[in-house]
Parts: C-alpha cells; sequence; structure tokens
C-alpha cells in the first residue's frame, strides 16, 4: 500500500487492488449514486424522474437524514410569502464572508439555481401522498454585520413526523426515497464502497462489498460520491481539518456514516482535495442550550470575545481559547432582556429555531425548558453574587468579580471598551440571581472535500475533470473555502439539494 501523500497519516494508504477473482458479481447501470444522504438522493431522484438508469450504493441499512432546514436563496413559496432576495447580492456577501475561498463559480451556481432545485422538490413532497408541509425558519441573526437572510425552509407534518418520529429533514429524504421507487431506483443497502473502478483514466463504476462479497457495478453515464464528510474519520481531521477534532462533540449520525470514503476513493482515482484545511461547520450547542449575547467568559474568568455575533463565531470563539467549553452570564430578567436583544441579533441558539409567526413566547418557553434541564444536569448554575456565582463555575472569584463589575460599568456608560459591542446590546446584569451556563462547540460537519467544478465533476491537481467521477455534498469542495457562513442557515443541505438536482439532470441527459 502506498500512501498517496507522505504528509498524512494511514488514510491516505491506496487500497490493494482488487482482482477479478475477488468479485462475486457485476452489475450495470447508468448513473452509480455512492451515498444515500441528501445530496445523493437528490440526485438519485432527479437523474431517475429524467430517465436515468440509477443505482445506488449504500453503507448503511437506510437513507441517511438529520436536521430541519433547507437554505436556498429564493423559492416560489418565498414569493407567495412576499420575499425575495437578490442573487447577486447573495453571491457578494457570501464570497465575502468566505474570505473568497470558496470558488465563485460553485457559488454563483447555488445562487442562480437554488429556487429551481426547491420548487422541485416543494412539488413533490407536498404532493397530497406525502403532505409535507413546508414552512420558512423565521428565527435569523438580524444585525448588519452578520444578517441572515430568510431562505431556510423547514418541513412539518411529513410521514415520518406522522409516525410520530422525529421529522424535518427525514420526512423529506423519506419523500424522495419512496418517490425514486416509482422509478426503478436500485438500493444496495449494508454495501460500503470500497474503491472506484477506473480504467484507462476513466471512472467506470465502483466496487461495493455486500454480505456475499464484492460485488462490481458499472455506471455508462457517471459515478456520483455523495459519500458524506470526514468529520467521524479523527485521523483524516487530524490532517484536513484540525479544527474538527478541538469540538467538545461530533453529533453526525448514523455513526460510521462519514468517515470520508468518498474523499479517499476520489484522491485514489486521481481527483484532488480543495486548499486545506476544509471548513467545519460549527455550532454552540454542545450543552443544547441558547447562548444569548450578554457576557461570555471564559474558564479564567475573562471575557474573550465581542458576544454579539453569529453562532459559528461564538463556536469559534470558544475554541480559540484552547478549552472545551467557556460560560454565558445573565441575570434573573433574561426573559426581559432577551427579547430586546432580538431586533439586534438572534438567530439560532440566540433565539430558537422557529417558524415565521411563532411568538417570543413560545422561544422563551422553550429556552426556559433548556435552561431548567442545565441547572439539573450541571452545566447551568445560579446565584446570588458574582464570587458565590465563580464558585459554582470553579472559576477565580476575584477574577471573575473584576469582569462582571467591569462588564457592568461598560453597560452604564454604553461604550464596551475592551470588545466593541454595539451600544444597544451593553445590557447591565443587575437582577440576581445570576446565572452561569456552559457554551461548548458541537460539530455537525466537516463541509469540504474534493476539488469540483460547478458541474460537480471531480478535478485533477492540475484542474482537469477525472472522466466519469463527481462529487456532492459534504464529500465535494468549493462552497465555502474556509468557513461556514449562515447567511442562509440550511445551506449546507441547499446546496446539497441544488447541486444534486442539477447533476441528476444532467447525467440523464
Ligand atoms: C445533528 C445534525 C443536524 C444538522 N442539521 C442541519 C440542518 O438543519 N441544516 C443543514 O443544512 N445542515 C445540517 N446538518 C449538516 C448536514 O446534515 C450535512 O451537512 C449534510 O447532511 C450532508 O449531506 P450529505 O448528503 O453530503 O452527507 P450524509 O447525509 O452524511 O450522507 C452520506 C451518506 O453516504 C453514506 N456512505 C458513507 N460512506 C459510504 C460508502 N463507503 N459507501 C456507501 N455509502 C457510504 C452514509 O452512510 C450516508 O448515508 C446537521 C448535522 C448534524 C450532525
Amino acid at each position: 500500500m502506498t500512501n498517496i501523500d507522505p504528509k498524512w497519516g494511514n488514510w491516505a494508504s491506496k487500497p490493494t487492488p482488487v482482482k477479478p477473482e475477488d468479485i462475486v458479481r457485476t452489475e450495470e447501470t447508468e448513473v452509480l449514486v455512492v451515498g444515500a444522504g441528501i445530496a445523493g438522493m437528490s440526485c438519485v431522484l432527479s437523474a431517475a424522474e429524467a430517465g436515468a438508469k440509477v443505482t445506488v450504493l449504500e453503507k448503511t441499512g437506510y437513507y441517511a437524514a438529520r436536521g430541519f432546514n433547507i437554505g436556498v436563496v429564493n423559492s416560489s413559496l418565498m414569493r407567495e410569502r412576499g420575499y425575495y432576495n437578490d442573487p447577486d447580492e447573495v453571491a457578494r456577501e457570501w464570497i465575502k464572508r468566505c474570505g473568497n475561498r470558496c470558488d465563485e463559480r460553485v457559488v454563483r451556481k447555488y445562487v442562480t439555481r437554488s429556487p429551481e432545485a426547491m420548487d422541485w422538490l416543494l412539488e413533490i413532497i407536498t404532493r397530497p401522498e406525502y403532505g409535507v408541509r413546508p414552512e420558512l425558519q423565521g428565527c435569523l441573526y438580524k444585525g448588519e454585520t452578520y444578517r441572515e437572510l430568510i431562505g431556510s425552509h423547514i418541513f412539518y407534518d411529513g410521514p415520518i413526523s406522522r409516525a410520530g418520529k422525529i421529522g424535518g429533514m427525514t420526512d423529506v429524504v423519506e419523500c424522495m426515497y419512496v418517490e425514486s421507487q416509482k422509478y426503478g431506483v436500485k438500493y444496495l443497502f449494508n454495501t460500503p464502497m470500497e474503491q472506484l473502478i477506473v480504467e484507462d483514466g476513466r471512472v467506470v463504476g465502483a466496487y461495493g462489498r455486500g454480505e456475499e462479497g464484492l460485488i462490481a457495478v458499472r455506471a455508462s453515464k457517471g459515478v456520483v460520491l455523495a459519500t458524506g464528510g470526514i468529520d467521524g474519520n479523527d485521523e483524516m481531521c487530524a490532517d484536513l481539518c484540525p479544527i474538527a477534532n478541538k469540538t467538545a462533540e461530533k453529533l453526525y449520525w448514523p455513526k460510521g456514516g462519514n468517515l470520508g470514503d468518498g474523499h479517499r476513493a476520489a484522491l485514489w482515482a486521481g481527483a484532488d482535495f480543495e486548499d486545506l484545511p476544509f471548513p467545519a461547520m460549527l455550532h454552540p450547542q454542545a450543552y443544547r442550550h441558547p447562548s444569548w449575547c450578554f457576557l461570555f467568559v471564559n474558564p479564567s474568568g475573562h471575557r474573550y470575545m465581542n458576544e454579539d455575533n453569529y453562532l459559528q463565531a461564538r463556536s469559534l470563539g470558544v475554541i480559540k481559547e484552547g478549552v472545551k467549553y467557556c460560560w454565558s452570564i445573565f441575570d434573573s430578567d433574561w426573559r426581559e432582556k432577551v427579547p430586546a436583544t432580538l431586533p439586534y441579533g438572534g438567530g439560532l441558539f440566540w433565539g430558537n429555531d422557529y417558524a415565521i409567526g411563532r411568538s417570543t413566547e413560545f422561544q422563551l418557553a422553550g429556552e426556559e425548558a433548556k435552561l431548567e434541564q442545565g441547572l439539573k444536569g450541571g452545566y447551568a448554575f445560579a446565584a446570588d453574587t458574582p464570587e458565590e456565582l465563580a464558585g459554582k463555575m470553579e472559576v477565580d472569584p476575584a477574577v471573575f468579580a473584576e469582569t462582571f463589575t467591569r462588564y457592568n460599568a461598560m453597560c452604564a456608560a454604553g461604550k464596551d471598551e475592551d470588545f466593541g459591542k454595539r451600544p444597544e446590546l451593553l445590557i447591565p446584569l443587575d437582577k440576581p440571581p445570576y446565572y452561569a451556563k456552559k457554551i461548548a462547540v458541537a460539530l455537525l460537519a466537516v463541509v469540504g472535500g474534493v476539488r469540483v467544478d460547478a458541474e460537480s465533476r471531480a478535478l485533477t491537481p492540475e484542474h482537469k475533470p477525472v472522466p466519469g467521477l463527481y462529487a456532492l455534498g459534504n464529500t465535494a469542495g468549493g462552497r465555502y473555502g474556509v468557513d461556514y457562513p449562515l447567511m442562509i442557515p440550511g445551506n449546507s443541505h441547499g446546496t446539497a439539494l441544488t447541486f444534486g438536482y442539477l447533476l441528476g439532470r444532467a447525467l440523464a441527459k
């Protein structure tokens, strides 16, 4: 076995070539999709609906789905409700937030074609037999610097929800799965792809390991890698996305679905990765709490950032301290004080994930329940004085009391001398008991991968297409480059849907 790059771990070692006698059976198809997550399933259904013969290799026993939203730039639902985003503005802002390290052509494709992809999806999932009820997410950061736009679609009442299980994205992908069966898509579950079949430089299929042995699936129109991210593979993360291993928790499930199999297979077949390190999607939710924007302190009792920030930045703030958690500090008037902050900030974990039109009371009730859980679970504390609170947090009381007093003094003066928080958000903490709750970072996904062009073709280090090979979703790069921009929440699913839909149509031609 040869390692593709000596500075990388064993994960990059090329597998032993398959011998003809290893193969128990060969199947023929037109489009082979590897991985049945939102990216793969969008491609599967789109290609099958457009007339292609499609086969799916899936490592686990079922499709994969998690989370609640899909973010797109515009849609018919948004039009009906009077919302419109200017695609050019979205693209410019997206590229800026990604430090210009994303691929502008990839971003432009998402920005201009995501409305079509969402309308395609909505038409299917709202049919009477599926009965999904889409809504728009209203929980957005409203300040100018990190403003989040309406565009995130959330889903209620689908077949999985009606069966009493957790719906949202599972409802959406269930509809795709059922619908795809009408077109005779062949699913090979519990059949992980081990490597690609490459002949004369062209990818012509993949080997999957089924119960009976190694199956060769040959595809005449293309092989699509949609095997998700590398998040569950600590060794790959160490080399390609070190920050992913600094989080308090990795949330992906089903476990083992995200080991970077597609990334490795693409590399072995001659594709390149986008520039390193890969970006990661981080949420400050490891203790399942809103963190709001009052006073954040590190375990040494010092303030470390402007608390007025969106959720990715609030996560990075903790990681940059080199610790597993920091503290969000607030007082007993938080029920009155949080709503006053929402016109200036808000968004996920600073206001719950709720549909447009849901009341602030609904949101606060949810946050109250989470605070109670924290107090019972030992990751939130209450005390009558800053010193007593510091004792419970195991922070030096003198240091914490000084931070607390200084913060309140700056609030009273209306000027944050230390981090420049906007005056509207300088709200004194003056009503005991005071609270401290942990803020810790969860990794949702590593959202970087194989270098692709806007047609989702995998590219070589010379930026030439690897014939026959495509990558989607978190197996593909180009969308972000450096960080996960939340300007339209749910854009990881939104890009997976858009490129999956477009590639499916293109391959079926
Ligand atoms: C708890 C949680 C909540 C989230 N919520 C949201 C949200 O609301 N909105 C949002 O935009 N993003 C959300 N994300 C991120 C989002 O889930 C991912 O970015 C996205 O699903 C990736 O989709 P995908 O199709 O690329 O990969 P996946 O959904 O990971 O699908 C990959 C599939 O490939 C299969 N596979 C892997 N290796 C092989 C192999 N060798 N052979 C065959 N099959 C293989 C896997 O089993 C899996 O089925 C959330 C993430 C987590 C962990």
